[in-house]
């Protein structure tokens, strides 16, 4: 692998690989794939991620919003693309954009059913969302009626699936909660299947989910977190391979006496002889304020070195006492052996959290 010049986001492509096929490998031939790439891709790059599993069976899309979606359509991905939480101020753009809502209350049901009629559409494909205990978004049970009536009364949409999400798929000491809200999909979805008259797919698994609860794989799986080579424990972790590496060099290196400080608001004050690298990764890069003062660290040389003093906008200062390094060597943020997993853990924080916060300035170079 190159040698890092600059901040730089490497995405490791043989891994995405490797860790959609270990996915899939969990799957009944059945049930069908979708990838989550909402959040730039958990921070990775959403287009590159779904352009390169739009070449393998990835029979789906996911995002969070509907300019995530308008911007894989303009990169070129033709599947469909389910569009998880989107807003009505937006519905004639997903419209637009062949882009397939989630409907998760009477309001924007209502709504897109409005927008659907006024833009001639029929059949247009939608997702009905039910919760089941995550108490995030989504009908209740006791509102399939509602929903079939409403469904009833319209030839402009028609529902592609229906859906829900865990609360707790990763925790098997929640497994009796887990195993009450599938239960509880399954009595929801027979129930819409009956009253709607036809068989819209089902789904509910995320990626803990697929490795936690096969018999839930129902139509279809959305996984995300997995596919980026993280799980949700330690067992979890062991079949996959973390897909981004960030580095970064060594831009001064300073000597600090005795007495001296480091950084903004004198946070670190020194009570020996101190050497330390200024890294040019900042809280804007997105190594939050939470990574400073010894809480965060890098890898230089095989050795680790904490961040010494608070995390500023554009820079880090990181403790080289010990390290035998130079200004312009190369520095391992995270990667597959320091993963993000552990630098988030050092701020009890998860790998979900860190990687989808590397902001868009940091380069993105893609390995094949
Ligand atoms: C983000 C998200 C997923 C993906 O979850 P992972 O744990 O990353 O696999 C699946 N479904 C919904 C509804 C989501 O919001």
């Amino acid at each position: 692998m190159p040698k890092a010049q600059e901040t730089t986001l490497e995405i490791d492509l043989k891994a995405l690989k490797h860790n959609f096929t270990y996915l899939k490998s969990k799957l009944q031939s059945n049930s069908k794939f979708l990838a989550v790439v909402k959040a730039f891709g958990y921070g990775s790059d959403a287009c590159k991620i779904a352009q390169y599993l739009q070449d393998f069976n990835v029979d789906y899309f996911a995002v969070a919003y509907v300019n995530e979606g308008v911007e894989l359509r303009n990169a070129g991905i033709s599947k469909p693309i389910l569009v998880l939480h989107p807003q009505a101020a937006n519905f004639k753009k997903l419209i637009e954009h062949c882009l397939e809502p989630s409907l998760y209350n009477a309001k924007v049901l209502n709504e897109f059913i409005k927008i659907a009629v006024e833009e001639k559409q029929t059949d247009y494909p939608i997702h009905i969302k039910f919760n089941t205990g995550l108490n995030r978004l989504g009908f209740w049970e006791n509102d399939v009626e509602y929903v079939v009536s409403k469904l009833k009364l319209t030839q402009s949409v028609k529902v592609k699936s229906i859906f829900s999400h865990l609360a707790a798929s990763e925790d098997l000491n929640e497994k009796e909660f887990t195993e009450n809200q599938i239960e509880n999909f399954k009595s929801i979805s027979s129930k819409f299947i009956d009253a709607i008259g036809y068989k819209p797919m089902t789904h509910i698994c995320n990626t803990s989910g697929i490795l936690n609860y096969p018999g839930a794989h129902f139509d279809m799986v959305r996984s995300g977190i997995g596919l980026y080579g993280f799980g949700n424990s330690e067992k979890e972790n062991e079949n996959f391979k973390p897909i981004a590496t960030l580095k970064t060099i060594i831009s001064q290196i300073h000597l600090i006496e005795k007495g001296e400080s480091v950084g903004y608001n004198r946070a670190f004050k020194s009570d020996d002889f101190l050497k330390t690298a200024t890294l040019p990764i900042g809280h804007a890069d997105g190594i939050g304020r939470q990574y400073g003062n010894g809480k965060g660290f890098v890898t230089i040389n095989g050795q680790k070195a904490p961040i010494v003093g608070n995390v500023c906008m554009d820079m880090i200062m990181v403790n080289i006492t010990n390290i035998d390094c130079k200004e312009g060597d190369e520095v391992i943020v995270f990667d597959q052996n320091n993963t993000a997993e552990t630098l988030a853990e050092a701020t009890k924080t998860i790998s979900y959290e860190l990687i989808t916060s590397i902001s868009q300035r940091v380069k993105r170079v893609f390995i094949k």
